[in-house]
């Protein structure tokens, strides 16, 4: 029988925790499978790790994994996929906006042996503010057109993959993660399966609009070289207007005889070169930055805590 591990990242999650628990447990006993919970709690500051901890005493299908800090949703799973021994293994939220009543459907697609990894898709964006859905649509159309990672519109992290797929997941041990951009990365048959959104049961979410506009232009640079590219491009294009200007002067000046007019134009040309370089030089540095954290080579995460005896840490 095959084995399924459900990863669930949690950062301050005491209401939902529960409630997840509860009702996909409940879906999982109905399947009559193998199943285990791989609670990950990213540094929560509320009680969600002493709620976990509870549930484990009373269910040995919970393992749980306890960051020493808030390390980020990317660090969560990356750990949950390390450490999850299942042949099928998905990422849950824990608000129950990745419903568990789909699980049976994925599986049984799985079992079809046609497809390596059937991943959700939102079809609506119903209860979003419509500025957030807005931009959102506008970074998948960018990215899918400037990299090479397949990333579909409303894609949720909620995918089930067999083992060769988590395993190539673990083997991309970057410390600059983008999951939407490695699952598409790594290729694989993948079925999409599409359903309406749901609205998160309880708390709150963790994102703001300027930690969603961070985490889309991190995507970008992980997955894309196309930044670099348009600096170049800016150079080159800004290098041909000079040389014609300088043509415009030097006629002008055997004209007229006066090259000194306009000096209006002239600070307005300096500023325009000078703004255009820095933001050239800040493109670089934004890549240059992501080099560095690579050299580093320090740990994705940290766990504190665990009911598991071993854990896994790749690096
Ligand atoms: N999460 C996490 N670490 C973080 C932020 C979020 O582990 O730093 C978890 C969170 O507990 C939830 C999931 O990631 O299980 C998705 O977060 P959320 O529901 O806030 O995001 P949204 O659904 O609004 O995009
Ligand atoms: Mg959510």
């Amino acid at each position: 029988m095959k084995k399924i591990s459900l990863i669930i990242p949690c950062y301050n999650e005491q209401e939902t925790v529960p409630l997840f628990y509860a009702e996909t447990s409940r879906v999982l006993n109905d399947m009559d499978c193998e199943y285990e919970f791989v609670f990950v709690n990213d540094g929560s500051a509320d009680d969600t790790l002493k709620i976990i901890k509870e549930l484990a005493e009373t269910d040995e299908h919970i393992t749980y994994l306890s960051f020493s800090r808030n390390f980020g949703k990317e660090a969560a799973m990356y750990a949950g996929f390390c450490n999850a021994d299942g042949d099928y293994v998905a990422v849950m939220d824990a608000d129950m906006q990745d419903p568990p009543a789909l699980l049976p459907q994925m599986v049984e697609l799985l079992e079809g042996g046609e497809y390596d990894s059937v991943a959700t898709r939102r079809v609506s964006r119903k209860g979003e503010s419509p500025v957030r859905s807005w931009f959102a649509r506008r970074f998948y159309r960018l990215i899918n057109r400037i990299s090479d990672a397949d990333i579909v519109d409303g894609a949720r992290d909620f995918r089930l993959m067999r083992r060769e797929m988590v395993d190539a997941i673990v083997e991309m041990s970057e410390y600059n993660r983008f999951s939407k951009g490695i699952f598409g990365w790594i290729g694989f048959r993948t079925y999409w399966l599409p359903y309406e959104n749901v609205e998160r049961v309880a708390g709150e979410t963790k994102w703001s609009f300027w930690k969603l506009v961070k985490y889309a232009i991190d995507g970008i640079i992980n997955f894309s070289q196309a930044p670099l590219s348009i600096a170049s491009w800016g150079g080159i294009v800004m290098t041909l207007v000079a040389f014609l200007y300088m043509i415009v002067t030097f006629v002008r000046r055997l004209l007229f005889g006066n090259p000194v007019a306009g000096w209006a134009s002239t600070i307005c040309i300096i500023m325009f070169i000078g703004g255009l370089q820095l933001f050239c030089l800040g493109i670089m540095g934004q890549y240059i930055a992501k080099i560095y954290m690579e050299t580093k080579n320090r740990p994705h995460y940290i766990i504190s805590e665990s009911n598991k005896k071993e854990t896994k840490k790749i690096k």
